[in-house]
């Protein structure tokens, strides 16, 4: 059942001539902004350094890194943010480093980049970067193929905060979506995941009025078939997820 996982070998993909997105477990990006680079997360691995370094000269050619962009700053989405600093005088931007206003922050040059906050749906301090004039949205960790992105916990408050956050997302009707991990996407997902949350809360919902037991619950809440193809979904993420639903759900906290 375990086919090649993608993420495991980075490759660099450039959807659009001149923006460049490293895929691999942990996701960055990089955009040729004119007379500048402005870079979107910083990965986990310190040690990548020099072949990012070099993989971004190459593509996208000698100018200075001027910004790194933070979607939040755990910590397997900063590890370069130091490297960017020392090499370029790079300024780190990220809700918990500097003030992004509600209406969020433009970045002007080539093409226009906006940094948005997005609070509350994986941290409080969330963002994404919407790349208007390509059509690319990058999300970080508020989707995770099928992963329920809150640190906290699920219950009818966080429900319609994930809720509205997706509407607003799934509204740039982007052509590609870049996740904080694992393969790029496109707005389809994110509209997929929305109806997976709601769906699999109903029918946990559905097998608790039913009688069913935590256990019973547990095995045979299917994962759609739609989604089986899903990074890491089968594996950990479906399970994961129906836990997740089912303690609110028995504690009264969904409905
Ligand atoms: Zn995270």
């Amino acid at each position: 059942m375990t086919a090649t996982d993608i993420a495991e070998t980075p490759q660099i993909l450039q959807p659009v001539p001149g923006f460049f997105i490293r895929q691999a477990v942990d996701n960055m990006a990089w955009i040729d902004m004119g007379d500048y680079v402005l870079v979107v997360d910083a990965l986990e691995q310190a040690e990548l350094e020099q072949e990012v370094m070099d993989a971004i000269k190459r593509t996208a050619g000698p100018a200075p890194v001027r910004f790194v962009l933070n979607t939040h700053t755990h910590y397997d989405h900063v590890a370069l943010n130091d490297a960017f600093r020392k090499r370029f005088k790079a300024e780190i931007v990220s809700l918990a480093a500097s003030r992004v206003r509600d209406e969020g922050r433009w970045f002007q040059g080539r093409r226009r980049v906006q940094m948005l906050p997005m609070p509350g749906c994986h941290t409080d301090e969330d963002c994404v970067v919407w790349c208007p004039d390509d059509r690319i949205l990058l999300v970080g960790d508020i989707f995770g193929w099928g992963l329920i992105p809150l640190v906290g916990r699920l219950d009818r408050s966080s429900r319609t905060l994930l809720e509205s956050t997706y509407r607003r997302l799934i509204e740039f009707d982007a052509r590609v979506v870049m996740p904080g991990h694992g393969p790029v996407c496109t707005n389809a997902e994110l509209v997929r995941w929305v109806k997976y949350l709601g769906e699999l809360i109903d029918s946990v919902s559905a097998a608790c009025q039913a009688g069913k037991s935590d256990q019973e619950i547990l095995d045979q809440t299917a994962p759609p078939p739609d989604m089986h193809g899903w990074w890491r979904f089968l594996k950990w993420k479906h399970r994961d997820s129906v836990e997740k639903v089912l303690r609110p759900v028995r504690r009264g906290l969904l409905q």
